[in-house]
């Protein structure tokens, strides 16, 4: 190889290598630019997603009654351009941004509906209907959902693919998806993905998840027998045989609720006590009627398929013990869907999130909320792989605590900002790449 050539092949070389590093530093460039528009445009409608708030939030309404919040929400949606759709499943809404160019179809989930109470609210912005209070903090993930609307709908020009947003009824009763589920959502939309959030008590810039389960598993178990002379005996042997399912001391430390934002041993800790549990509600509730005698209680387990191995164990038992001839059924009399993360969307979600707004804020989950807590979001993840995420709206400094359904239950608003900047930003990753 002569001289001559070695210069030839060597600019070739560096010039292949510097156009590699110009569509590298292209691409960034892109990427980034269209995160700093999603910051400027979340900061130009903040203050406007504020005044919907503290709409929403004067007018709430309880499950399945959420006329006023549908209209303004589809409203707004009409007004950014989308295509909407109302009436599904009662209440429901979902509006639809198409670019206009073939790709993913990602949706995203909001619920709607405020509780019945009488706890006397925090704020200012009171609520005008009369012991009915937004004290689950449905009118922020509302509002965020649509400050999301907004910022996807100012960056289409840039973005391929579809985007879905669903306003469901009814997440308290824990029926509002299912109803849109069967009343045809999965025929009007079919997303690849589908995210949703739930404000929490954590700090505002913070959210969590955590891969699979996020909530321990829950069901009422009942067991019934024949009516007899022996019932004070079967009561008992029942209640300590279902009771021998749990598997944690009566003194550990988990049963203080304040123990799961421990740093040590709370959730976000590798090594959280939140995990490998299963627990029995000890206040069971006994009914008598003329034929048979029923005990039934709470039954949550953190492992998975537990409670599937429980009825068939308890029968066994019970068929092995000499009230064997009065056992007439052991079921479930409550079963609902639990949150389930898909494994690798939840990783992609924490990693992008936390790239351009700090790994510090994105917080994996170790263990498994106890006490019943979950969301009918997990309806929707029975057809569609997706990721729920806790975002955080206390501020101890101002004696905000963001713990649903409290007494004293507040959101700090900049929460919002927070919320329409990480998950739209996670919106265009996921259409972008
Ligand atoms: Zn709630
Ligand atoms: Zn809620």
């Amino acid at each position: 190889m002569n001289s001559n050539k070695k210069i030839i092949k060597l600019a070739f070389t560096i010039q292949f290598l510097f156009l590699g590093l110009v569509s590298c530093a292209q691409n960034t460039k892109v990427e980034s630019s269209i995160h700093k528009n999603v910051q400027e445009q979340t900061n130009e409608i903040f203050d406007s997603l504020i005044t919907i708030r503290r709409d929403f939030h004067v007018n709430p309404e309880v499950s399945g009654q959420e006329k006023r919040t549908s209209e303004k929400i589809a409203e707004y949606l009409l007004a950014l351009g989308l295509e909407v759709k109302t009436g599904i499943g009662g209440h429901g809404v979902v509006g639809i941004l198409n670019t206009g160019k073939a790709g993913k179809r990602i949706a995203w989930r909001a619920d709607m509906d405020a509780m019945h109470s009488d706890i006397p609210d925090v704020v200012d912005f009171q609520s005008k209907n009369e012991g009915v209070r937004h004290i689950c903090g449905h009118d922020v993930n509302t509002t965020i959902a649509l400050g999301i609307a907004n910022v996807m709908a100012s960056q289409k020009a840039k973005l391929a693919g579809t985007v879905y947003f669903i306003f469901q009824p009814s997440e308290e009763t824990y029926k509002g998806a299912k109803t849109m589920i069967d009343d045809g959502l999965f025929e009007t939309i079919q997303p690849n993905e589908i995210y949703g959030s739930h404000i929490a008590p954590a700090p505002t810039t913070v959210i969590t998840t955590k891969p699979e389960w996020m909530f321990a598993d829950y069901k009422i178990i009942q067991v019934s027998y024949k009516n007899s002379t022996e019932n004070e005996q079967i009561i008992d042997y029942t209640k300590e045989l279902i009771s021998s399912f749990q598997n944690i001391e009566p003194d550990s430390k988990f049963w203080d609720n304040r123990n799961l934002l421990d740093p040590n041993i709370g959730l976000a800790s590798p090594n959280t006590i939140f995990k490998n549990f299963t627990t029995v509600n000890q206040n069971f509730k006994v009914e008598e009627t003329e034929k048979e005698i029923s005990i039934s209680t709470y039954i949550g387990s953190s492992i998975m398929k537990k409670l599937d191995s429980v009825l068939p164990l308890l029968k066994q038992k019970i068929n092995e013990s000499k009230y064997a001839e009065n056992l007439i059924d052991i079921e479930y009399t409550l079963e609902r869907a639990n949150i389930y993360n898909d494994k690798d969307l939840t990783k992609n979600a924490l990693n992008s999130i936390g790239k351009i707004y700090g790994a510090e804020n994105t917080i994996l989950m170790y263990g498994e909320m106890p006490d019943g807590r979950g969301d009918d979001f997990a309806y929707y993840q029975e057809h569609v792989p997706g990721v729920y995420f806790y975002l955080g709206g206390s501020n101890f400094e101002k004696g905000i605590l963001s713990m649903p359904h409290a007494p004293n239950f507040q959101v700090d608003e900049s929460c919002i900002k927070t919320g329409v900047n990480y998950f739209s930003s996670l919106i265009v990753e996921r259409l972008i790449n």
